[in-house]
């Protein structure tokens, strides 16, 4: 099953958002196989945000992430790149539509909740950025059958 990184970032954890969210990917069907809790750094967010390291709000960025541990999380499904995505939002928190997670919680272009991969390639890119081989595991939910049809998994 595809694979994709979400990222609680510190002001998910700030306003105590952790396990509505967390819910409301399980509730989706979304299965969780590694999540952890990380203090991140310069270097690890400087890799993670390589693409806006030249902008001006980089250093707020940084400050941001760095604000509070985060808690990463592999979540598998089908398509589950383009799901989380659309699950999560636009990026700024005040044009994401209600219903979506920045939608629902964030007011913010920065302070938007959560990280999430953007395509599959990435999204491995990512995890291996942030998981240890080992700390992402392999299950099969007791329940998938009430989650896909035969032949969607
Ligand atoms: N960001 C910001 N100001 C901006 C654009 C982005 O602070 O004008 C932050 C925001 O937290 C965003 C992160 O940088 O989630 C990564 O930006 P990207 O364009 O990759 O958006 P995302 O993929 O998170 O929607
Ligand atoms: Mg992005």
């Amino acid at each position: 099953m595809e694979q994709t990184l979400v990222i609680l970032k510190p002001s998910a954890i700030h306003r105590a958002l952790v396990g509505k969210i967390i819910d409301r990917f399980q509730k989706k069907g979304l299965v969780i196989t590694g999540m952890k809790m990380m203090q991140l750094d310069e270097k690890i967010l400087r890799e993670h945000y390589a693409h806006l390291v030249e902008k001006p709000f980089f250093p707020s960025l940084l400050e941001s992430m760095m604000a509070a541990p985060v808690i990463v999380m592999c979540l598998e499904g089908k398509d589950c790149v383009e799901v989380v995505r659309m699950m999560t939002g636009a990026t700024n928190g005040r044009k994401a539509l209600p219903g979506t997670i920045r939608g629902d919680y964030s007011m913010s272009g920065q302070e938007n909740i959560v990280h999430a991969s953007d395509s599959i390639e990435n999204g491995q890119i990512e995890l291996a950025r942030f998981f240890k081989p080992e700390e992402i595991f392999k299950y099969t939910p007791s329940d998938l059958r009430f989650f896909y049809a035969p032949d969607e998994i």
